[in-house]
């Protein structure tokens, strides 16, 4: 043995991998974090330009909420003594949808039913069955300790102290939402827009989204709300570090893992690119699941549990992203940060069919110039309608792109075009480079109607020793989902290891 022995080694400093470092550092455990890039928070990180911070992924921030046990994120900053400023947004999403819906999810319950009820009347009673159930899931959920669902004494205690909230989510964990949307809703387009609802974040419709998820998303925005950080996405990353680091935890950037190394059977530690060598008791994989099994590991000796997984869930695509710096007049008064635009529901799933909108200079203006606001734009696509160009046609694409995108933006921002003072493209290529993520994917989707979240793996692997923690794991996608799959790892470690503190 070659190198100091760590309790955890933990691949990757995406927030699932720094929620498990800190909360193990925090612990006693002896933590070192390797990260490939040169900082922190994989798709949760940002880059600079020219005086504007990007944030490079996610911008839509759940789990910063102040109370109830949901809030994730602020949780997991607390637990390394650690506080975030965030600025609340009042409107989660404006959506432009076709069939001219135009609809405001306002932070307020009751105003976005309202919003929605206006625009069908005659399914006023639906919707509010239907979004109040989401809210039981939610209540469940938000009344229990979210910790590793592997772990028996746990489970038992958090039955004994709560047994409704428990079996509410027992109920609900089998469900997707489409099952639940449409005993109550009967008009076609409204169900068009329950799937939007959660396409834009499950990157599926309704009917294979999983209902405890959209439990969550459906009613936190309502409840601890959508909050931005101040001084953009890359904080709360930047943060973690500061609280693992305080705790006695190390990461070490440009420390690109090529291998887990595997003795008996067992995970015992890590190479790198450079030939270094780490050992530890465990090792923890933030990388996705395709990456962990087919390139840290030998792919022909991938455990049938990874197999089968692979047989259940594909690859989502990745994202044209344009980021772009637009002088502050383009923005019509009364603006919000997010958007959905749409103009033909049979596209909503396609390639470049559904546009996000984050506008983060409405919430923190200090990420550009005086002066000027930032639009990060983008658009699922496929990295296979990105390969095999010359770089040439790779940027004439990107352009070409680009150039469709903003004038499809130019519906909702007249003049954004003339106003633009900076454009930077990113294809499903850059996101695979940057992000160090397969194909670019944006996480795991099911590749056909699965029973909610019941075949989502936990922590475990079939490897002893080796964790998996972020969005190939239980609960899936999204900061305050993969924070969540954070506590859970740290905790089935911590007593795995028999860490006590
Ligand atoms: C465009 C976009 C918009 C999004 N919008 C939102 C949003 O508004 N709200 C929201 O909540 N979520 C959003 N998300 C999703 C959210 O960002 C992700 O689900 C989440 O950040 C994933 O976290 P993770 O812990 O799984 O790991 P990742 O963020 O994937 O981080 C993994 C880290 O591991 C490192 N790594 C990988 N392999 C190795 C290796 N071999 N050696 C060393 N290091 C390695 C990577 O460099 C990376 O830093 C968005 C994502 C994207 C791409």
């Amino acid at each position: 043995m070659n190198s100091p022995l760590f309790d955890v080694i933990i691949i990757g400093s995406g927030i699932g991998g720094l929620v498990t470092a800190s909360q193990l550092a925090a612990k006693g455990a002896k933590v070192l974090v390797l990260e490939s890039y040169v900082i922190p928070g994989g798709s949760a990180g940002y880059f600079q330009r020219q005086g504007y911070t990007f944030d490079v992924g996610a911008s839509m921030i759940f789990g910063m909420g102040s109370q109830g046990t949901t809030n994730l994120l602020t949780r997991a900053l607390d637990a390394v003594n650690i506080t975030l400023k965030t600025i609340p947004d009042d409107v989660q999403i404006h959506y432009h949808l076709p069939d001219n819906l135009d609809i405001k999810v306002d932070r307020d319950y009751e105003k976005f039913l309202q919003n929605l009820i206006a625009y069908f009347p005659h399914e006023a009673k639906g919707i509010r069955r239907f979004y109040d159930e989401c809210q039981k899931v939610f209540n469940c959920l938000n009344n229990i300790e979210l910790l590793s669902l592997e772990e028996p004494r746990y489970l038992l205690r958090v039955f004994l102290k709560n047994p409704l909230a428990c079996l509410g989510l027992a109920k609900y964990l089998p469900l997707n939402v489409g099952d639940v949307a449409q005993r109550y809703i009967k008009d076609p387009l409204l169900l068009k827009f329950i799937d939007i609802e959660c396409y834009c974040w499950s990157v599926v419709p309704a009917a294979m989204t999983p209902m405890i998820n959209a439990g969550m998303v459906f009613s936190d925005r309502h409840y601890g709300g959508v909050n931005y950080p101040q001084g953009g996405v890359g904080k709360i990353a930047e943060k973690l570090v500061t609280g693992l680091e305080r705790a006695g935890g190390k990461i070490q950037y440009q420390a690109r893992v090529t291998k887990i190394i595997i003795e008996q059977g067992k995970a015992i530690g890590v190479e790198l690119a450079n030939g270094q060598t780490y050992h530890a008791k465990t090792v923890v994989s933030n990388a996705t699941r395709w990456d962990t099994f087919t390139k840290l590991l030998p792919p022909e000796n991938i455990p049938a549990n990874e197999k089968l997984w692979q047989q259940r869930y594909e690859k989502s695509p990745s994202f044209l992203s344009l980021h772009i710096g637009v002088k502050a007049s383009v923005l019509p008064l009364g603006t919000q940060c997010h958007h959905i635009l749409l103009t033909d529901w049979q596209e909503m799933t396609a390639a470049q069919g559904t546009i996000f909108v984050s506008i983060p200079t409405l919430l923190d203006p200090n990420l550009a110039p005086p002066g000027y606001h930032i639009i990060h734009a983008f658009t699922p696509d496929w990295i296979t309608n990105w390969q095999g160009l010359s770089p040439k046609e790779y940027e004439e694409k990107k352009e070409i792109a680009a150039g469709q995108i903003i004038d499809r933006l130019e519906a909702i921002f007249p003049g954004l075009d003339a106003g633009l003072d900076y454009l930077e493209i990113g294809t499903p290529r850059t996101h695979r480079r940057f992000l160090n993520r397969i194909d670019g994917t944006y996480g795991p989707i099911p590749k056909r109607k699965l029973w909610g979240l019941l075949a989502m793996p936990f922590n475990r692997t079939a490897i002893p020793g080796l964790y998996c923690v972020g969005d190939s794991t239980f609960p899936g996608q999204g900061l305050n989902a993969v924070a969540f799959s954070g506590f859970a790892c740290a905790h089935r470690i911590g007593v795995d290891l028999g860490v006590k503190k």
